[in-house]
């Protein structure tokens, strides 16, 4: 059932006062899946991505394409990466993630990316963008770790990997931008707030919060400090 909410948001930016926009803004969801933390799974036009999955209940081996960006242990699991593969795979990672997939025996096909890389994977075109902290070192940026631009069916989903408010974001042309929201290791509510107008995306969907760090409240507040844009928050599968 098509919440109230949804049909507001869809009435929203058809209006005419938004200017020429074609598609309502919750359609630019369709087909994405949040699985927890910084999990999901997106599937769209024949196509199945899958962007840092962890923590799976499932082995559905569907990818088409998995996305890595780091290696920190909520974001790159072997176990998981295993459980979304099949022979029709390709999993596309930064140097340090290939390697401990390999250390870890993972078999399937890897190609290694760095940040500024635009990359076609079967048929998916995916641009690598840089992901770093600014004011803790969690993730420097000469790590070289990263997010990621990519496009199904003509909509552009970023997925910011585990980052602060970096100026790379005001660069960056997405309709749909998953955005980490817990503090500590990546942008608060607040920062992820103005890191989303910066952007300025059809949608924002907090992420990277209600599992290791993070709660509901904090996405509650990017939504709320977001304003006029949109902010869905999505149900965990
Ligand atoms: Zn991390």
């Amino acid at each position: 059932m098509k919440s109230l909410r949804a049909l507001l948001l869809a009435a929203v930016v058809a209006s005419p006062a938004f200017g020429a926009v074609q598609m309502p803004a919750t359609s630019y969801l369709e087909g994405l899946s949040w699985l927890g933390h910084a999990s999901f799974r997106w599937s769209r036009a024949g196509k199945t991505v899958y962007l840092d999955p962890w923590k799976l209940s499932s082995e559905p081996h569907d990818a088409d394409l998995v996305l890595i960006g780091h290696p920190h242990f909520d974001h790159l699991d072997p176990a998981d990466i295993a459980k979304v593969s099949g022979p029709k795979t390709e999993v596309v990672t930064v140097a340090e993630c290939a390697a401990k997939l390999k250390e870890a025996g993972f078999s399937g096909a890897v190609r290694v990316v760095k940040p500024g890389d635009r990359v076609e994977v079967k048929g998916i075109s995916v641009e690598v963008v840089p992901a770093y902290n600014t004011d803790k070192d969690f993730h420097l940026k000469e790590r070289g770790w990263a997010g990621f631009i990519v496009e199904l069916d003509g909509v552009r989903l970023y997925h910011a990997g585990d980052t602060d408010f970096i100026p790379e974001m005001k660069e960056l042309k997405t309709d749909v931008a998953l955005l980490p929201v817990s503090g500590t290791y990546v942008m608060t509510a607040e920062q992820a707030a103005e890191a989303a107008k910066a952007i300025n995306p059809k949608v924002a969907v907090p992420m990277h919060y209600g599992s290791i760090i993070g709660t509901a409240a904090d996405a509650e507040r990017f939504r709320e400090l977001c304003g006029s844009l949109i902010v869905e928050i999505l149900e965990k599968q």
